[in-house]
């Protein structure tokens, strides 16, 4: 159906009329079958579409986008058709979706390839989007079930506060947001990600708030989450409630019952909410050494510095004459090498370094190419028409000279990007540290060094995610299991209720995973939060309903969860104890700056 997501809508509008209640409730129950979603809640949203006339177009506007390759986009293509069609037949029995990553994939990629995806949800590739726009969606006026739902959005990062203002801003009044710093921002709040630099290839849009592309600092992303909470009403014009400073220690999922325990200055606490929103972020470090990509046995605490840092000009003179090692050629690394080659050229200073990469040097040689190597495909690069957004951002052109240089420096003592490395450790001895490194051929070198930064991205450790009620699909990387919407599973294989936490959502980088790795940036939230704030309205209208009647809709009795609550009670016992631990990470940046001028 080659339509526009407007005129889809529009379209609902009009010829919903001439559907009656039940037929319109039939479809899509039948549509949801795979979520489990009550049939009274659909009609009820469905009775609310009768007074308001554009609310059930909105709620369902963008599962049209969805093209019917596989049985799932069959049976939401059968309910746009028979929307549009009151002739239309009712919807065959088809595959069931059962919330498969490859499911998720074949979603997202459905949607970015969708005709009607221009105008509502711009996308250009793999759950990524440039816009995001609830178009002035609000929840009925005079519904006060709905509007009263309680709602718990934990972490208040970039994630969690786009999530609280779409929500406020729909008309929700009960939303508690808990962050252990007790502020909105996340991560841009740390000197050394707002002084570093933005890197979005593309502009970007938040109800009618935009960002240019990089280049840019990465303080204009901070800036935009200012006015995404907008506390001078400049923007918007309700407020996002107060961010409560408490730190998440557990949440066990039940059916639109979920218990979060989080502690703050006052004690140990258990709130219990119907939805919760867990974006609780990127983690840790992760750990240091990665089988099948490159190895080492030191543990965490012998990784050295695991954040990019802002270099001041005092603390690059300190670095004048020493070698710096990084492990990892990523966005971070590249943003150091960006500092060091600037302060070289500028304030005539000899700071060498050494990047280590388990990248071949075919794929070093051409970046912007899919090379094959040793059975495996490899590509440096980020496509930003295929948006792997987390790669090294070499379409900017401050990233790419950095990277060029370290790669073609005649002089590798001072400047080197060595490829193919698979294991790296530490020796010491007579006041110095040696770095032993191993590459592919099985040929052994080393150095001497000042300074080691090991970076190669962030994640939750399972324990961490274990006692938030997460179900581990990847251990080292810290990736969940969950539907397209975010919602967040609990058993795979069962069907339908069983299958998830019903209102247990995730978003952010949270959600971050090898086959949707910009769950991570940006423009991943974009993606997700309108499919997120569909299921967050209709598992409201089911908890709002079962409150009414006090009975559970689906005909069941209310479950427990099965696996039990983990609750950490401090952070240190979350950490694992084996070697490649978390025990010595450095912490965020405030600790950094000292431990690079030592
Ligand atoms: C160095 C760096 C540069 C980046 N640059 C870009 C970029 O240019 N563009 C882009 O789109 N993305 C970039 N990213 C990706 C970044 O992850 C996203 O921009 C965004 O911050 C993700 O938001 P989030 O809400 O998922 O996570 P976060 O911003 O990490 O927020 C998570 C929040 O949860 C809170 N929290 C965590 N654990 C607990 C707990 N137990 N209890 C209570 N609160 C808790 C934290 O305090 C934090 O406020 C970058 C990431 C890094 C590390």
């Amino acid at each position: 159906m080659a339509t526009s997501a407007f005129s889809a809508v529009a379209d609902i509008r009009y010829h919903e009329t001439s559907l009656s209640t039940s037929r319109l409730r039939s479809l899509l129950h039948s549509a949801f079958a795979d979520k489990g979603y009550a049939e009274e809640a659909i009609a009820y949203l469905a009775a609310r579409n009768a007074t308001t006339s554009n609310f059930l177009g909105f709620l369902l506007g963008h599962f049209l986008m969805r093209t019917p390759d596989t049985g799932y986009y069959i049976i939401l293509q059968q309910t746009a058709d028979a929307l549009f069609n009151p002739f239309y037949g009712p919807p065959r029995e088809v595959h069931p979706y059962t919330g498969t990553p490859q499911e998720n994939t074949a979603i997202d990629a459905s949607i970015a390839t969708s005709p009607a995806r221009d105008g509502f949800r711009r996308s250009i590739g793999r759950g990524s989007a440039r816009f995001f726009s609830s178009q002035g969606f609000r929840l009925p006026r005079y519904d006060r079930m709905l509007k009263h739902t309680p709602i718990a959005i934990l972490g208040a990062g970039a994630a969690g506060t786009m999530t609280a203002r779409v929500l406020v801003n729909a008309g929700f009044l009960s939303i508690s947001v808990l962050d252990q710093t007790g502020r909105y921002g996340g991560i841009w709040n740390q000197p050394n990600v707002r002084g570093g630099s933005k890197n979005n290839p593309f502009n970007f849009s938040f109800e009618g708030l935009y960002v240019s592309e990089a280049p840019g600092p990465g303080e204009t992303i901070t800036r935009f989450l200012e006015r995404v909470v907008d506390p001078d009403h400049s923007h918007f014009s309700l407020p996002l409630p107060a961010v409560k400073k408490a730190k998440v220690l557990g949440v066990e999922p039940g059916d639109l019952a979920s218990h979060i325990t989080y502690s703050d200055e006052t004690g140990q606490h258990i709130l219990e909410a119907p939805i919760v929103i867990n974006t609780l972020g990127l983690g840790k470090p992760l750990a240091p050494s990665r089988v099948g990509v490159m190895t080492t046995d030191m543990p965490a605490y012998e990784a050295g510095i695991r954040w990019q840092q802002i270099l001041d000009e005092r603390q690059a003179r300190a670095l004048d004459g020493k070698l710096l090692i990084f492990t990892g050629l990523g966005n971070s690394t590249a943003e150091m090498l960006v500092q060091i080659q600037r302060y070289n050229q500028q304030l005539g200073l000899h700071i060498r370094y050494k990047v280590l990469t388990h990248y071949p040097k075919v794929a070093l040689e051409q970046p912007d190419t899919t090379v094959a190597w040793k059975e495996k495909l490899y590509h440096l690069y980020r496509d930003t028409r295929l948006p792997q957004l987390t790669r090294l951002a070499g379409d900017l052109a401050e990233i790419e000279r950095a990277f060029t240089q370290a790669r073609d420096s005649r002089y590798p003592d001072c400047e080197e990007i060595v490829p193919e490395v698979t294991h790296w450790t530490i020796t010491r001895g007579n006041g110095t540290k040696t770095l032993v490194f191993t590459q592919a051929d099985g040929s052994t070198r080393s150095c001497n060094f000042d300074q080691l930064y090991t970076l190669i991205g962030y994640g939750h450790r399972r324990e961490e995610l274990d006692a938030l009620g997460l179900l581990v699909t990847d251990d080292y990387l810290g990736s969940i299991a969950y539907d397209y919407d975010g919602e967040i599973q609990r058993a795979v294989g069962a069907m339908g209720r069983e299958r998830i936490c019903p209102g247990y959502f995730g978003l952010g980088s949270l959600l971050k995973s090898p086959q949707n790795p910009n769950a991570q940036v940006i423009p991943g939230i974009l993606f997700r939060l309108s499919d997120t704030l569909t299921s967050v309205i209709i598992r409201s209208t089911e908890y709002g309903l079962r409150q009414r009647k006090n009975r559970t809709l689906v005909g069941s009795p209310l479950k427990p969860t099965r696996r039990p609550i983990l609750v950490a009670r401090d952070a240190d016992s979350l950490l694992p104890r084996r070697s490649g631990d978390a025990r010595g990470e450095l912490p965020p940046p405030s600790n950094i700056e000292s431990e690079i001028v030592r």
